[in-house]
């Protein structure tokens, strides 16, 4: 409730274009559970700097629950808990000493769906998450962020003539990339993305693994996807979850994503990416 009073802070550097420093995930001994069932069972990731790491694995093995640990949303479901760890360039983001806001500031998150504010202009969606993130800006700053931001999710030359038109008369792929644009306005260190092409045609797909290769300069990307070959065309780093025989999820087998395909270890592994499970 605190977070909800957070006075407003300038951030000086939000409107230069300095490269922020990339920043590397660890999650260590992560265990959830939603009441007392266990979804996930001492899952432990690196997940480096300026690099973009895929999760694979079939449905239900804990994904997406994994990426909500990330970023502080599975707290917010009553039932849920959980143990271990997650460090961002070694600081616990559980830290009770530090602000949500800033621990979610830090990570974002993209979803299956495109949720961009429909009825909101393409301009508001890109900053909508700065005063709930305690960011305060100037119009001058907020123009410049909106540029930056909708150049960085490969949006901009398709929309700079029309940004306040709302976020909704978007295509689905558009709108997909406005909402990458919505993250990376507050500077986020990490982009969660959960199953983002799902819901979008291949060309779209195509756009926005793009716009991954460039992105994954400025932040470092966790990518959930059903797609074995766009894990292998975005990812260099790939963990095979899994949750058989009403075992919680775990990790079979992680490393380099070409590693993984070429020779698996697990023969689970090789059965999953070869299309046979
Ligand atoms: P994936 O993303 O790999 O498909 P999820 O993380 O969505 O897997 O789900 C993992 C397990 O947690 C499943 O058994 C699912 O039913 C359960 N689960 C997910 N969200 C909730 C929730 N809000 N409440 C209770 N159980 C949940
Ligand atoms: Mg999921």
């Amino acid at each position: 409730a605190a977070d909800v009073h957070l006075p407003l802070t300038s951030i000086p550097d939000l409107a230069v274009d300095l490269p922020s420093p990339l920043a590397t995930l660890d999650a260590r001994g992560i265990t959830a559970w939603f009441g007392d069932h266990q979804v996930l069972d001492r899952v432990s990731l690196t997940m480096p700097a300026g690099e973009v790491t895929a999760l694979i694995g079939p449905s239900g093995c804990g994904k997406s629950t994994f990426l909500r640990i990330l970023n502080r949303m599975h707290e917010l479901v009553p039932s849920a808990s959980l143990a271990g760890e997650v460090l961002l360039d070694g600081v616990d983001i559980y830290d009770t000493g530090r602000r949500l806001t800033e621990a979610r500031r830090d990570i974002g998150m993209v979803f299956q769906k495109p949720n961009p504010f429909p009825a909101m202009s393409i301009y508001d969606n890109v900053v909508a998450g700065l005063k709930l993130t305690g960011i305060r800006a100037s119009r001058d700053e907020k123009d410049h962020l909106v540029e930056r931001s909708l150049t960085s999710a490969g949006l901009w030359k398709e929309v700079k003539d029309r940004l306040r038109q709302p976020g909704g008369g978007l295509s689905g792929g558009q709108q997909q990339r406005l909402c990458i644009a919505r993250s990376l306005a507050v500077k986020p260190k990490v982009l969660l993305m959960d199953e983002p092409c799902s819901a979008l045609d291949p060309t779209s797909t195509r756009v926005i693994e793009e716009t991954m290769g460039e992105l994954q300069k400025e932040v470092t990307i966790v990518i959930v996807t059903h797609n074995m070959q766009q894990a292998q065309r975005v990812s260099q780093q790939c963990a095979f979850f899994l949750a058989s025989q009403g075992q919680p999820g775990h990790i079979v087998e992680h490393g380099d994503t070409a590693e993984m395909f070429d020779a698996p270890i697990d023969p689970r592994t090789y059965d999953y990416v070869n299309g046979r499970f």
